[in-house]
């Protein structure tokens, strides 16, 4: 899979835009400010490919990226950012909602979590949503660089308690500002390269 070849296809607000071309697609998502910009960045070795740093909560889009012409790398709009309005969640739901019910074709799931807290609220709603797609799915424990050495191994094991994973679900440990972890993630995007 060449990742230099990535271009954006487009930004999704409906059902009706989602691309339906068959093309196998893992998702991203992740609580607004969480560095998902930053890991699909790093993932891509771009710079500001996906926007780092956006307008948080603004984002009740869902961006599609072509990697290689192969697979879409699907960036679900960012949550639980304070300042959002109701009116503006309950878009983001119904949203992510259309989104699950449609994609047959998530062939993985990428959670991203914030290492240095114990998950929210909102990611273990986000958990569950990939739980209940029935597909796999991996979490990224990002900002990995801000721990404590001896803080690391206790705080990847709060993350898989709190979002209640089981055995089969991966933690990664991961930075997207040292490039930590980019490895593990990219292998397990190859590994679930077919649909
Ligand atoms: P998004 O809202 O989830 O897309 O988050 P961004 O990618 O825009 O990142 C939010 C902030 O966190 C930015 O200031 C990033 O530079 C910073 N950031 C993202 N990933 C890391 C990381 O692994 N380590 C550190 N130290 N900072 C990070």
């Amino acid at each position: 899979l060449n990742l230099n070849n990535a271009e954006f296809i487009r930004s999704a607000a409906k059902a009706a835009d989602f691309p339906r071309d068959m093309l196998p697609q893992v998702v991203f998502a992740g609580r607004s400010n969480v560095g998902k910009s930053s890991v699909i960045n790093k993932l891509l070795n771009r710079k500001n490919f996906a926007r780092v740093g956006s307008a948080p909560g603004k984002t009740t889009h869902i961006n599609y990226f072509l990697i290689d012409k192969k697979l879409y790398l699907v960036d679900l709009p960012g949550y639980g950012y304070a300042k959002v309005s109701q009116a503006e969640k309950a878009r983001w739901g119904r949203l992510i909602e259309s989104w699950f019910a449609d994609q047959t074709l998530m062939t993985l799931g990428v959670l991203i979590v914030d290492s240095r807290h114990k998950p929210t609220a909102d990611d273990c709603v986000m958990a569950d949503w990939f739980k209940q797609s029935g597909r796999p799915f991996v979490v990224v424990a990002n900002k990995l660089d801000k721990l404590k050495k001896s803080e690391i191994e206790p705080n990847l094991q709060r993350v898989r308690e709190t979002l209640e994973l089981d055995e089969s679900v991966k933690v990664i440990p991961f930075s997207a500002e040292k490039g930590e972890g980019r490895t593990a993630l990219l292998d397990a995007i190859l590994d679930h390269q077919e649909g």
